[in-house]
């Protein structure tokens, strides 16, 4: 857990990090994703809008903004998205007002998204992001968590695999690259991660001002 400082300590405004994780189905992505959210206040879930109904238990602007066709597609053409792809017939986005908002105001922004999501962000929000590539340690590791995970047949277990192998072969357009051999060593690293960019300068915005005040200017 990370602690919030005391209110008496001096606290330096900040640029949020787009935190975005990426990996094959399986290498145990969203058990990080999901720990890191609970350990560390100052991120949230980016939450992307998308033109399918809801699936029961799902809960509108939580899970998903549920909007319609019509309504999205304004969104893309006045530029609310910072990325958006078409998934089987439906529309997904990620909105940038949110993210804007969170940013600006010092809050970091976590990313479950693939290679091709990830590229759109690169080219929509290059500065703010910084991006990690999950990988699971071995073949029949994956295998093995993919069968254990859900009681699939064999002929699917191959096609997520072989669809595993194309999402891995995108590895080298990521900034970190982590091998999930422990998960909590890999929550610890993330976190590392998370960590050091946030002292990266650009982020810290107020730090000239903090500085100035230090040499009682
Ligand atoms: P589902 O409908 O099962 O929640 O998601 C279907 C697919 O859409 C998943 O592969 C998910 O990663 C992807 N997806 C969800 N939100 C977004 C988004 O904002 N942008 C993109 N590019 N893909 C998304």
């Amino acid at each position: 857990m990370t602690a919030s400082p005391p209110a008496n300590l001096p606290t330096v405004p900040r640029r949020g990090v787009m935190l975005v994780l990426s990996s094959p189905s399986g290498a145990g992505k969203s058990t990080i994703a999901k720990a890191l959210l609970a350990r560390d206040p100052d991120i949230s879930m980016s939450v992307s809008c998308t033109t399918r109904p809801p699936r029961p238990g799902e809960v509108d602007g939580k899970d998903y903004h549920f909007i319609d066709v019509e309504r999205f597609q304004a969104m893309v053409a006045a530029g609310e998205f910072l990325e958006h792809a078409r998934v089987f017939d439906n529309f997904y986005g990620t909105p940038r007002g949110a993210v804007e908002a969170a940013l600006g105001s010092g809050r970091d922004v976590l990313f479950d998204i693939d290679w091709q999501g990830t590229q759109q962000l690169g080219q929509n929000a290059r500065a703010d992001l910084v991006t990690v590539f999950i990988l699971p340690p071995s073949l029949a590791e994956l295998e093995r968590r993919l069968r254990t995970r859900a009681q699939d047949t064999d002929e699917v277990v191959k096609k997520r695999m072989a669809k595993a192998g194309d999402e891995m072969s995108h590895w080298f357009e990521y900034e970190y690259i982590l091998l999930n051999t422990e998960v909590d060593r890999s929550i610890a690293r993330v976190q590392a991660i998370l960590d050091a960019e946030r002292l990266k300068r650009d982020r810290q915005v107020g730090m000239a001002g903090f500085v100035n005040h230090l040499r009682g200017q």
